[in-house]
């Protein structure tokens, strides 16, 4: 996750594009793996139900009755629209780069449908009802990408209904990785605008509650005790108490730190509650809760890099008890 502050725009209030990606990785009963296994052979498989109905994409257990369900059939390439929804602007990561329909397909020997695109020359040429099939990728790794698409198809249904399959394939596919992106504008919003833009200056201000006067570093706009409105700015610290703390034994992905390293709740002086912050500057093993410390800024100057200890003797446990 990656914020950089941009200058302030009217009324002042800071934004900033703000990618959040990570890859989902999940695995694959068998139900799942043959579905996808088959789709790299291209095969679709589906699965029969107790009352002899069958699904497509094939699910696990029965939607009626929650019976296990393992008996897998072949059915077509081809298939019928049921619904669809026109695309006109495709986004980043969709099947298709130029517009297109979102298509509800039954396949012939299937009686649910599955959604995926149908490259159409425009919402024109698309009706409820008409014959599809599918347009296989050039490369199938087994994903539901190895459908390309659907394209229009004027050929009729082949002949004979779903035929069993026992889903047995070369090496299955037993995993996937879905990839999940946000990307979107952030705004931190008035208090926090002000709080970022303190931080430039090299300095923590909070926000106090003008019912209960707690502090609220950083600031939320509202005192979510008393659900009313914090204007009252404050300036915090710089110095403070670590409160509580973990050892962070795990590298993370694009962060340039050494493990082991401490991350600590942190409570300026003058907050009504802790801040995180990660401590430098002595050894893991030797953060205590009381432990006095303050910020070394960032090299850009914008916010506090990590916090060090500042040499004076450990706050008193009474001072900061109720602020763990
Ligand atoms: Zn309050």
């Amino acid at each position: 996750m990656t914020v950089t502050p941009s200058p302030p725009s009217p009324p002042d209030i800071l934004r900033a594009p703000l990618i959040v990606e990570f890859p989902f990785t999940r695995s694959l009963g068998p139900v799942q793996s043959a579905f996808l296994t088959g789709l790299r052979e291209r095969v679709v498989l589906g699965v029969r139900t107790e009352a002899g109905g069958v699904l497509v994409p094939p699910v696990e257990y029965d939607p009626e009755t929650a019976a296990e369900l393992s008996e897998l059939v072949e059915v077509a390439p081809t298939g019928t629209v049921t619904t669809w929804a026109w695309n006109p602007e495709p986004r980043r990561g969709q099947p298709l780069a130029t517009p297109f329909a979102w298509a509800l397909v039954r396949l012939d020997g299937a009686d649910t449908a599955l959604l995926h695109a149908l490259d159409a020359p425009g919402p024109d040429a698309v009706r409820t009802g008409m014959r599809v099939r599918i347009r296989w990728s050039a490369e199938r790794t087994g994903a539901i990408t190895d459908i390309a698409c659907f394209e229009p198809y004027e050929g009729a249904a082949p002949e004979g209904g779903p035929a069993p399959h026992a889903g047995e394939f070369d090496e299955p596919v037993t995993g996937i990785v879905a990839p999940a992106r946000l990307d979107y504008t952030y705004s931190p919003g008035r208090a926090q605008t002000r709080y970022l833009q303190a931080l430039s200056e090299r300095r923590t201000v909070g926000e106090r509650c003008p019912s209960c006067a707690k502090v609220y570093v950083p600031p939320r706009g509202a005192c979510p005790t008393c659900g009313v409105a914090t204007t009252d700015r404050v300036e915090v610290g710089p110095r403070g108490t670590v409160t509580t703390f973990c050892i962070v034994n795990i590298k993370a992905k694009n962060l340039d730190i050494e493990v082991p390293y401490v991350y600590a709740h942190i409570a300026l002086d003058g907050a009504g509650l802790a801040l995180h912050g990660r401590i430098g500057g002595i050894p893991y093993d030797q953060v205590r809760m009381g432990l006095r410390v303050e910020p070394v800024w960032s090299d850009d100057g914008r916010y506090p890099d990590h916090y060090r200890p500042t040499g004076e003797p450990d706050a008193d446990y009474d001072t900061y008890k109720e602020l763990l």
